[in-house]
């Protein structure tokens, strides 16, 4: 058997230990911020016997500072040899951040007290296997920010976000946030606004709630230093958007979404309780079940930099992952939307709805009809509703206004709507786009209102103020998710979530526009008091605390496959990533019939199969992770959950239109659940949900009360 190395840092010493009958280990600690890394091992199970055994050993791992973690690093190579300095240098290299495989041959012991300043100097912020918080967050879109700043003032908050910081569907919004700011306006109007658009399938409690509070929550915006476009008489300046009855949606010209997220990024990195982990993504809740309830206790992450699997125990979880636009292949979402979220919480037994209904947003930008093409892009670029609001015109490649004859609301019909119209005019006129013209209105209102907008398609070679812009459907928006109460509380005990990635009923089967920065706005704060009172008063006790840490991890696959192994897996992966967005936008996408989501199921099934077949033969096991591989099977589990809700639904309501039913059916009107296969207790949340037997997605058929 190959020895292991194990390295302190920040102490005084580190010990390489061989043994032939397993780890003996000998921990020269002088203080309580050791940091423990083993950098090689001889076999999966030497390893996994060897982090037993140090685990056990709670008087070194178990201490009350929170930066007090171990850190374990695996791999099956000798690449070093037995030579002391070059295991010397491995570990320091292996502070630095780098990927190492270092097994060595020899058993030695090296006093590195001598090291220890120089050491210090290149390597202030050892990575941790374990982080201890009050609050994790899941998510640095508008949701996660908001929440995040609100808990931060009574607890510490680690944020974790799979990408850049910003990088979020909330940096890329363009219209605006809705709420009543108008005194000619109403928030009966609002709230009637939202019903209609989303085919009174919405939870009216729930936007009464939301279009009561908004108003609230968006000057709070404002005090938090996000900055919206005023008229010249000093009054915000609001536009109106299709299905509004007012103007009532406040912005920041054409990118919205950019200012609210620089304004809370800004907040967030002032403020001292909160820690960014940026470039982590969230593998899985750590979750036990207890009797009929499942309580969460944190978050497995992947370091996507380092590979580190890092994992987060915290006294409440808040998970605002956004959306998962990437389950098709034209969407307007960022790279990271591919649904994590709903997935994750899908697996810790959390209640799901309305998947169903997706939103295809009706005007994004057609890269076919542009003078210059660009390049291959990983989503599609938005062109804003608000160009309609503004008095934009859809016109057919023959430049006839073809609006009129589908809805009498011409442009401003509701999306779903709109986006069906235009699907039915490509396909009869065998055409890839149509036109989206605002070329009528003076050159100046539209470089002032839509500056990114013209700027985008002015690189690739279009004039907005002369030329009409070549538009097409794509997916936007999710309005299914994990069914929330509302204070943000999932079925998951511990477990909270707001934003895109809930259903909170606020958008029923169609989200009006602009309500969704607002419904994140509104859930994310209400879920503050709550949270705060369960992560006190329940929360999570020191001996959760020991067995969670303890729980089996998981592990990045390059320190296990090698270099052709993991080319050929992320070879198929992606190829069978493509195929996936395939298949949902040939058969789930804007118009459906119960045969074509039958074909959508079995063939999402082979694909999965056939995926993992290829993934075992390359020396994969369930174990293993990195980014592709989860992300893979968290679209795949997302578009399973869309085409199994849609085959429950048999009616055309909202977003979800079938030919096999195309009408609206009044005794269907309710939302569609994804339960968890075992009975659960819906205690913890205060919204009533209809009760369910255990089953895959049904249409809920009558109200049940809470036990
Ligand atoms: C082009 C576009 C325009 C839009 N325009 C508008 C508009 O004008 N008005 C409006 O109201 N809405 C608009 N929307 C919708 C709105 O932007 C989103 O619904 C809203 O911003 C969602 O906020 P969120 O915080 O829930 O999620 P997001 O802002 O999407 O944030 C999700 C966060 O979770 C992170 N994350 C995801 N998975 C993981 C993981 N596994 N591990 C760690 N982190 C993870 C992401 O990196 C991201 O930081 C638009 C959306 C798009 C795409």
């Amino acid at each position: 058997m190959e020895p292991l190395v194990v390295g302190s840092m920040a102490s005084s010493s580190y010990q390489v230990v061989t043994s032939e009958s397993g780890p003996q280990t000998r921990f020269i600690a002088r203080s309580l911020s050791l940091h423990v890394s083993i950098v090689g091992y001889s076999s999966m199970e030497h390893c996994s016997r060897f982090r037993q055994a140090l685990l056990r050993r709670n008087n070194l791992l178990r201490s009350p500072r929170q930066d007090t973690t171990c850190m374990l690093r695996f791999t099956s190579q000798n690449k070093f040899g037995g030579d002391c300095r070059k295991v010397q240098a491995a570990v320091d290299d292996f502070y630095l951040g780098r990927t190492l495989r270092v097994p060595v041959a020899a058993a030695c012991l090296r006093n590195h007290d001598k090291d220890e300043s120089r050491a210090k100097d290149r390597l202030p912020v050892p990575v941790e296997e374990t982080r201890y918080f009050n609050f994790i967050v899941i998510g640095s879109g508008v949701a996660g920010l908001r929440y995040a700043l609100e808990v931060a003032k009574v607890g510490s908050v680690a944020i974790v976000t799979k990408s850049e910081p910003h990088e979020s569907n909330t940096n890329y919004a363009q219209g605006g946030v809705s709420a009543v700011l108008d005194p000619s306006d109403s928030v009966e109007s609002h709230i009637r606004d939202t019903i209609v658009a989303g085919a009174f399938l919405c939870d009216e409690e729930t936007v009464e709630v939301v279009c009561r509070e908004g108003p609230e929550r968006v000057k709070e915006l404002m005090a938090m230093g996000a900055s919206f476009d005023h008229s010249e008489d000093g009054q915000l300046h609001l536009t109106k958007e299709g299905g509004h009855s007012h103007h009532r949606i406040v912005h920041a010209a054409d990118v919205t979404g950019r200012e609210i997220e620089r304004a809370l990024l800004t907040a967030v990195q002032n403020n001292p309780n909160i820690s960014f982990f940026e470039h982590h993504f969230a593998i899985d809740f750590l979750t036990k079940q207890e009797g009929s309830s499942v309580r969460c206790y944190g978050v497995d992450t992947l370091n996507i930099k380092s590979k580190e699997v890092l994992r987060f125990i915290g006294g409440v979880t808040m998970l605002a992952a956004g959306g998962a636009g990437h389950i098709y292949p034209n969407t307007t979402n960022p790279r990271v939307a591919t649904g994590d979220g709903v997935a994750m919480a899908h697996r810790a037994c959390a209640v799901i709805s309305n998947m169903e209904f997706v939103q295809f947003h009706p005007t994004a930008l057609a890269d076919e009809g542009l003078p210059i093409r660009p390049k291959h892009r990983e989503n599609v670029f938005l062109i804003s509703e608000a160009v309609r609001g503004a008095g934009g015109i859809l016109y057919n490649q023959s430049m006839e206004r073809f609006m009129p004859q589908y809805d009498s609301r011409w442009e401003l019909a509701p999306r779903d709507v709109v986006a069906r119209s235009i699907e039915d005019q490509l396909k009869k006129r065998k055409e890839k786009y149509i036109y989206l013209d605002i070329s009528h209105k003076p050159s100046k209102e539209i470089l002032s209102h839509f500056p990114n907008i013209a700027a985008v398609c002015l690189q690739y070679g279009l004039d907005i103020t002369k030329q009409p812009i070549p538009v097409v459907p794509a997916a936007h928006y999710m309005c299914g998710g994990i069914q929330t109460g509302l204070s943000g509380e999932t079925s998951v005990w511990g477990l909270y979530a707001a934003g895109e990635v809930t259903c909170t009923g606020l958008h029923g089967a169609n989200r009006l526009a602009s309500n969704s920065l607002l419904e994140a706005l509104v859930f994310s704060r209400r879920a503050v008091e709550p949270s705060i009172e369960y992560a006190l008063g329940v929360g999570i006790s020191h001996q959760d605390i020991d067995e969670a840490k303890e729980w089996p991890r998981v592990i990045e696959a390059s320190a296990v496959l090698d270099k052709f192994q993991l080319q050929n897996i992320s070879t198929f992966t992606a190829c069978q990533r493509e195929q996936l967005q395939q298949i949902m936008w040939d058969y789930v996408g804007i118009v459906r019939s119960t045969e074509r989501l039958e074909i959508a199921q079995a063939q999402l099934k082979e694909l999965e199969s056939v995926w993992e077949d290829c993934l075992c033969k390359h020396g994969w096991n369930p174990l293993m992770v990195n980014t592709e591989l989860c992300e893979m099977r968290n679209l795949i589990s997302v578009a399973n959950l869309v085409v199994s809700s849609a085959l429950a639904r048999q009616e055309s309501r909202g977003l979800h239109y079938t030919t096999d039913f195309p009408d609206l059916v009044e005794r269907q009107r309710f939302p569609t659940f994804i339960f968890p296969s075992f009975p659960i207790s819906l205690k913890g949340n205060s919204q009533v949900i209809y009760k369910m037997p255990v089953e895959p997605a049904r249409i809920s058929e009558k109200r049940g009360d809470l036990s």
